[in-house]
């Protein structure tokens, strides 16, 4: 995976890099991995939208990826890397198919794991956001575990 940074600090610089790294050896096998880019944007602090993701090529499923980070810039580690977490499940779901979107339908139909859904459809239902945020603590426990950090990133939840 091809992963660049722009702005942040140099701890969550390292630390994003390598939680994405982390992610794609847990969900990606090598050849998808290899084929997949990841930029992530630092941001100015903005209370609607912490954080989001998109792709920006037109192969489906898509390949390139855009997170943009708007996070207060005091925010802590383990909630830094849970955003960066977050918006990693989203990459999976879109990079490996479970999640597309039916262009057929204007747009306003996605399908998520072979069963249709409205993109637009109530957040806290929308079967993506629950396994991104079912998945980030866990995620970021793991990662903290297998870069030595397991009790000090685990006792700050
Ligand atoms: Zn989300």
């Amino acid at each position: 995976m091809r992963i660049s940074i722009k702005g942040g600090t140099e701890e969550q610089k390292l630390h994003a890099k390598q939680f994405c790294k982390f992610f794609a050896k847990k969900f990606f096998k090598d050849e998808l991995s290899k084929l997949i880019s990841v930029k992530i944007d630092h941001n100015p602090y903005n209370d609607n939208d912490l954080a989001d993701c998109v792709w920006t090529d037109e192969e489906t499923p898509p390949k390139k990826f855009h997170i943009q980070l708007f996070l207060p810039e005091e925010i802590s580690l383990v909630n830094y890397l849970r955003t960066i977490a977050h918006e990693m499940v989203h990459i999976k779901q879109f990079a490996k198919g479970e999640l597309r979107q039916l262009p057929s339908t204007n747009n306003e139909i996605c399908k998520w794991h072979g069963a249709r859904y409205e993109w637009e459809m109530h957040y806290w239902d929308r079967p993506w956001e629950i396994e991104a945020h079912g998945r980030e603590k866990g995620l970021v426990i793991d990662y903290g575990k297998a870069h030595n950090m397991g009790t000090s990133l685990q006792s700050l939840f």
